[in-house]
């Protein structure tokens, strides 16, 4: 498989329309490459000469994450010599599943990050320290090092060293860019603080794990925390595994690119239809020139929305919002959907507050029902009714709402006892169970 070195050249040459016929090809193409080749796509989508092109795509059945579960390596299309890496997803929902890639399929990764770190401004002079893990099967780490080397630019592969190395390096090798989760960005900044360091160098970073948006797209509390202790411009980005695909801002921040050569996004609602642009729904992703093991319509479980109308860059090619919640979290309180991500958003929003803990219940007529818990050391009772007023205008939710020491709600998020901090408790009756 050879890669389309630039569909910005095929969207300049004919727009949309052009655009979209390179996409209906390249869906044939991976159609009939999966069904010759991985034994689950030969069996799950049978006969697919209807499909002409994109639009025909919802005829075609939803790869689910727990079939590919029971049987990781039928999604496998080449032998197994051509593997060069196998990489995992992290397993927070059940087994970890294998992605295998190949030489082209690294390619592609590059190729992936590369025009990401270019949209970023990130160019052959400019040196990166990629602060996140770079081994234990990691994809992301691996993706930005392959694209920031395609780029020619220089790399200082601090991966998960600990804080005090990395202000180290950051301080003796001066890198311009800094690939990093945010909350890791604010621990450095307060050990730089306590060491007496003032590392100056950085002007970007490129920030994931976390989200630093809004649903406006506008930094939340956790971004601003960032961009105020470093004074730097922040880069967010969405990365799926499976499809060894990221989404990623440009310099307008106004949401989350895709590049439709190499996957093609939909949203879609519980029935599985296409929601239409700015309603959140299921992001259902489908990979373009993908040799190892592509997916057709593979449900990523994330709760998002595709964002509306051309980017102030110029580029139409389609943009996500952040990641809202996960598909199993949707809560449904008096007759309103909503996702946990976005009562914390709106949470975040209001001046004071610093943290929040969100907890879905079951109420006594089976309807879920929502508490949740701000963390201030502002005045209670203006934290409150700023809080309840973000809540309503942007979740159309009146939950009950306590307010506590940020130190408190701190214990709540590590309450799980698992690294990763949890903003939202599930205790409904029914909590766990996937559809
Ligand atoms: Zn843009």
């Amino acid at each position: 498989m050879k890669l389309i070195e630039s569909y910005t050249a095929i969207a300049d040459a004919g727009g949309d329309e052009t655009l979209r016929a390179m996409q209906d090809a390249l869906l044939i193409e991976t159609l009939v490459y999966a069904s010759e080749r991985s034994p689950y796509y030969r069996e799950r989508l049978g006969d697919t000469t209807g499909v002409k092109g994109v639009e025909d795509i919802g005829m075609l059945p939803i790869t689910r994450r727990a079939e590919l579960q029971k049987d990781n390596w039928s999604l496998l299309c080449v032998d197994r010599k051509d593997i060069a890496e196998v990489v995992a997803t992290t397993g927070t929902t059940g087994e970890p599943l294998f992605i295998a890639l190949t030489a082209a399929d690294m390619q592609r990764l590059a190729e992936n990050e590369r025009r990401w770190f270019s949209a970023m401004g990130v160019t052959g002079e400019s040196i990166a320290q990629v602060a996140v893990t770079m081994d234990n099967l990691f994809v992301a780490g691996m993706a930005y090092y392959k694209g920031l080397e395609s780029l020619g630019a220089g790399v200082v592969r601090s991966g998960a060293s600990n804080a005090k190395r990395q202000l180290e390096l950051l301080m003796r090798i001066k890198p311009d860019i800094i690939i990093a989760v945010p909350s890791f960005m604010l621990k450095l900044a307060r050990e730089a603080e306590k060491l007496g360091l003032a590392p100056d160098s950085l002007e970007k970073a490129l920030l994931i794990g976390e989200t630093i948006r809004g649903m406006d797209m506008a930094s939340n509390h956790l971004g601003r925390l960032v961009e105020e202790a470093w004074n730097i411009e922040c880069f967010s980005t969405y990365g799926i595994t499976e499809a060894s695909v990221a989404f990623a801002e440009c310099a307008s921040h106004d949401g989350f690119h895709s590049h439709p050569d190499f996957v093609f996004p939909e949203i879609l609602d519980g029935d599985g239809c296409s929601v239409p642009d700015g309603e959140a729904g299921e992001l259902v992703v489908t990979t373009f020139q993908v040799e190892g093991m592509p997916l057709v319509r593979y449900g990523t479980g994330d709760i998002c929305f595709k964002v509306e109308g051309p980017c102030r860059c110029g580029s139409e090619t389609p943009r996500i919002g952040p990641v809202i919640g996960r598909k199993a979290q949707k809560l449904k309180v008096k007759g309103t959907t909503v996702y946990p991500g976005a009562i914390e958003n709106a949470l975040l929003k209001a001046d004071g507050v610093v943290n929040c803990h969100i907890t879905a219940y079951t109420g006594e007529a089976g309807t879920d029902l929502v508490r949740v818990v701000v963390g201030t050391n502002g005045d209670s009772a203006e934290v409150l009714k700023e809080a309840r007023s973000f809540v309503r205008a942007d979740a159309r939710l009146t939950p009950d709402i306590e307010v506590a020491t940020p130190e408190e709600v701190e214990r709540l998020l590590s309450e799980g006892g698992s690294r990763k901090k949890a903003v939202f408790k599930d205790e409904r009756k029914r909590a766990g169970a996937f559809d």
